[in-house]
């Protein structure tokens, strides 16, 4: 979804498999995992995180495992202690506890699901068998989005750019089975070998669906040469962060004129969109290419095409051949893990997935604290006023953009813990022996609510991550800050430590999401939500400087042989990191007065680094390490914390680094 392209969160752990080692070893803030042997002024995350890195080795079913992943093991933990209970076929089970306990159960039934094979699959793959011309190409693409299955592009709803008020309907690029677009373009030889072991995954999973290997083959080439297409008709990731260029508004006949050979009215109606008029296209090239590939691409490759995407989408439901081999190629070959998670730990995730505030409503209950709540808000406003501190500080800002950014700041509002109003799935039929059917349903229920929302008023109060989740975010069209129960936890937030600790770990974290309204992308966002600029002509061009300082500052660091941290993809998230420890050193210093005193030898200062250092303790695989810069926003974990402390004075001061040394550069960035 358009939408989720701007959702500035805190952690890259989304887009990856979490999943955890058995024994978490330390749940709080801990100074035994500072590698004493390390000079902080040299390299800072060694320094913090070196014991850590030597005692927690990654498991072999993570990618990577770091301190966001252990506490995401913890809450998996909790999660898998109230789905274990509601499972129970008990008579008196209520209807919320029922639906997430069924769904589980079949996830869980793994000898149900090897013994029906693909007949889950029959009726949608008979459908696309009698396909017979393609003027019901759009009505089959229709019937793909509403359960769930990638196919072409993506259409869902989102509030208009430039008036944040309207929920208008969305059209999107999509329909590629690699993680992005330059995967199917890129030269290199890494990318060469990638796309052939693509082709072979391809290629094995219609073999299992009953294919020779000979026609298998052959499909599979139609798979990747109808994907290139698309890839090529798509935009790159660093283009999708500039909302200017995926905002196109249109009405219904201009879609029309873009792609005239694909019966809109028909995906439309398929798809039980609301009358509209408006629409916003992310990219109408894209819509072009479409067009063209109707036009090119016969009816029994478009057979297989949905064919491929079907199985693809449903794989880690289906039988466990195919789970294993969608393991190879997506965990294995993308990865680097060499283990698939255990099963329940997938089936938390899809629960979590699809019947997330059902879930999330039980484990807040359980595990949330009634002070929880009062606690964060405390060091939110903490953070806030430091930051308007902050912005009455910066030397490089004329008074009439200050007073505009002091403006939008204190227009931010704020989300903590859970939702005020669950998500109701009682319409959502959930059927102890479907598996794939449970899938289809809940993701239909999804499209459907996405769908209904065009044309309605916004509804401010609705969230974008789950309870359970470790992470937070901003949304800049709703100018709020997000943070779910799942993060406020050690070693984020521990209520019997140290305020030092807390302002580096959750503080860090509030100080990260609140930065991201004034990063590249957030700032030309309003406070009431608008693509709308602000700035004077003069301030955005001191802006773009110091934005090209961080730029050139993260893409000059390699994280594996030959790969750099690509600048341009990750300055939002690298503005954020800096802007967001800044403000969250200004507000400890604010809270603690000049009289705190040393503990285990540190001075709060060095504790508040050292907090934050080591919330990024964490492991990564190579393979995985490619894939993240690649297509993710977040800079690596050493890189967040290393790229932010040489640019503090407030660091070099707190460990007596001397001038020269690599964590006390001379050329220092700051936007914030
Ligand atoms: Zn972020």
């Amino acid at each position: 979804m358009l939408k989720n392209a701007f959702l500035a969160s805190v952690c890259a752990c989304a887009t990856f498999a979490q999943s955890p080692a058995p024994n978490a070893s330390m749940v709080r803030f801990d100074v035994k995992a500072i590698d004493k042997a390390a000079n902080p002024c040299q390299d800072f995350y060694q320094y913090a995180c070196g014991n850590w890195l030597t005692r927690n080795p990654i498991p072999a079913d993570q990618a990577r495992w770091g301190r966001f992943q252990e506490l995401d093991e913890r809450n998996k933990q909790a999660l898998r202690a109230i789905l274990d209970t509601a499972a129970k076929p008990e008579p008196g089970r209520d209807s919320v506890t029922r639906q997430i306990g069924d769904y589980y159960a079949a996830c869980m039934d793994e000898k149900g699901i090897d013994a029906r094979g693909l007949a889950p699959l029959q009726a949608e793959f008979d459908r696309i068998r009698q396909l017979s011309d393609k003027a019901q190409l759009a009505a089959e693409i229709a019937r793909l989005h509403r359960i769930g299955v990638a196919s072409l592009f993506e259409f869902s709803s989102g509030q208009d750019f430039k008036d944040s008020t309207k929920v208008v309907a969305q059209l999107d690029q999509g329909g590629i089975g690699l993680p992005d677009r330059d995967y199917y373009l890129k030269d290199d030889r890494k990318s060469v070998e990638l796309r052939q072991k693509y082709l072979a995954h391809v290629q094995r999973m219609f073999e299992l669906a009953g294919r020779t290997p000979e026609t298998a083959k052959a499909y599979a080439a139609t798979v990747m040469r109808m994907e290139t297409e698309l890839a090529k008709g798509s935009l790159d990731n660093v283009s999708r962060r500039d909302p200017e260029k995926i905002y196109h508004p249109m009405k219904k006949a201009d879609v029309a004129a873009l792609a005239p050979a694909f019966q809109w009215a028909e995906y439309y109606a398929g798809a039980r969109a609301p009358d509209f008029q408006a629409i916003v296209v992310s990219s109408p090239e894209f819509f072009q290419a479409i067009d063209r590939q109707i036009q090119d691409t016969t009816l029994e490759d478009w057979r297989v095409y949905f064919g491929w995407h079907l199985l693809h989408s449903e794989a880690p439901l289906l039988p466990s051949v195919f789970v294993q081999e969608n393991f190879e190629f997506y965990g294995r070959t993308l990865t680097g893990a060499t283990e698939m998670r255990p099963r329940w730990k997938r089936c938390v995730d899809f629960t979590d997935n699809q019947l997330g505030e059902a879930l999330g409503k039980t484990y807040v209950e359980k595990t949330f604290g009634a002070t929880g709540k009062e606690r964060t808000l405390k060091m939110v406003h903490a953070l806030e006023k430091a930051l308007g501190e902050d912005i009455e500080k910066l030397p490089w800002m004329t008074a009439t953009t200050k007073k505009g950014a002091l403006i939008k700041l204190q227009a931010i509002t704020n989300k903590i813990g859970y939702p005020d109003h669950w998500r109701d799935y009682s319409s959502v039929e959930i059927q102890r022996d479907d598996a794939i059917g449970n899938g289809f349903r809940a993701d239909q229920y999804e499209f459907q609510r996405q769908l209904n929302k065009i044309g309605k008023p916004v509804d401010r109060l609705e969230w974008s991550m789950t309870p359970p989740t470790v992470n937070a975010y901003y949304d800049p069209q709703m100018n709020n800050i997000n943070f779910p129960a799942g993060i406020l936890q050690p070693p984020f937030f521990d209520s019997a430590i140290d305020d030092a600790v807390n302002f580096g770990g959750i503080g860090m974290v509030i100080g990260h999401e609140l930065t991201h309204g004034f990063d590249d992308q957030g700032r030309q966002f309003d406070p009431k939500g608008n693509l709308q600029d602000w700035w004077t002509p003069a301030d955005a061009k001191e802006f773009q400087q110091r934005a090209a300082c961080v730029d050139d500052e993260y893409a000059s660091f390699t994280v594996a042989p030959g790969v750099h941290i690509n600048g341009k993809l990750t300055l939002g998230e690298n503005t954020a990191d800096n802007g967001g420890v800044r403000v969250a050193l200004m507000a400890l210093l604010n809270t603690i007065g000049k009289e705190a005193k040393k503990i285990d030898g540190f001075t709060p200062e060095q504790r508040f680094f050292l907090s934050f250092g080591q919330v990024w303790c964490s492991g990564e695989r190579e393979e995985s390490l490619r894939l993240q810069v690649a297509t993710n926003p977040h800079s690596p974990p050493k890189f967040r914390v290393n790229g932010v402390v040489q640019n503090m004075p407030e660091f070099q001061k707190a460990f007596s680094c001397k001038a020269g040394q690599p964590m006390a550069k001379a050329n220092v960035c700051r936007v914030w």
